[in-house]
């Protein structure tokens, strides 16, 4: 757990367990471009969070999607959504602005992104950093998780936002990619999406390949092969989780 918000800690910590959210952290979002509300104003900050993938059905993908993943991957992204618009009705009645950014929505089908990188309220919420596959890394469950954000107005004290990846040598993502989409570059903060994977060239293999899976929307393979994910299920046949 992260929860790095002690000026709002009590209400906004206690909701997010009610909520059985237990990762989660409040990003400072001022030197980025947010979406803005109604009236033209942006966000300062946002509440960032990961639910988990079930770990059997993410490491069933590493050669590539199947319907149980297509099934969880809907699912999940089904809670976040829920979470995150029960979580901009709390604000706002407690008196600030509020606005959910959707789990998977693709706002700009050109370049292939939504309105603003979940990863990047994540890594400045400390909650993770990005892998070379382009996916946030957790500490708890890998990359084996989805994403929400809430971006808000409220007073919070935001945590030390993630500066640095934890790859090493790794590059299982850049070897099992089919699309060979993985740059292979390391993450840092400020490096380009298009240094660290080709998205067009992962979505045209998907749409090509997997498209029985929502039109070509999922894979996981990168995801799947990454030792942070798959350490859980070795963790889990010892009992350590
Ligand atoms: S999701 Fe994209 S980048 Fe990842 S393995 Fe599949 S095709 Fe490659
Ligand atoms: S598979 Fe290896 S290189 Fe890829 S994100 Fe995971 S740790 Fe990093």
């Amino acid at each position: 757990m992260m929860a790095k918000s002690p000026g709002n800690k009590n209400w906004l910590q206690a909701w997010l367990e009610d909520q059985r959210i237990l990762l989660w952290g409040a990003a400072d979002l001022r030197e980025f471009l947010t979406p803005a509300d109604a009236s033209g104003q942006r966000f300062p900050r946002a509440i960032a969070w990961a639910l988990p993938i079930h770990p059997s059905i993410m490491a069933s993908v590493k050669d590539g999607p199947n319907q149980e993943y297509a099934e969880e991957y809907s699912r999940v992204n089904k809670r976040i959504n829920e979470l995150a618009h029960k979580l901009s009705v709390e604000l706002r009645s407690r008196g600030h602005r509020a606005q959910p950014l959707a789990a998977s929505e693709r706002t700009d089908t050109t370049n292939i992104m939504g309105d603003f990188p979940h990863k990047t309220a994540a890594t400045r919420a400390g909650i993770g950093w990005v892998g070379r596959h382009c996916q946030l890394v957790t500490s708890s469950f890998g990359s084996w998780v989805r994403l929400g954000t809430v971006f808000t107005d409220m007073e919070v004290d935001c945590a030390m936002p993630l500066q640095r990846n934890f790859c090493g040598r790794c590059r299982r993502c850049v070897d099992a990619c089919p699309a060979r989409a993985v740059q292979g570059n390391e993450w840092y903060p400020g490096i380009t999406r298009e240094q660290l994977l080709d998205a067009h060239q992962c979505d045209q293999w998907k749409k090509a390949h997997y498209y029985e899976y929502h039109k070509g929307r999922i894979c996981g393979i990168c995801s799947a092969v990454c030792p942070y994910g798959t350490r859980l299920l070795r963790d889990r046949k010892k009992g350590r989780r």
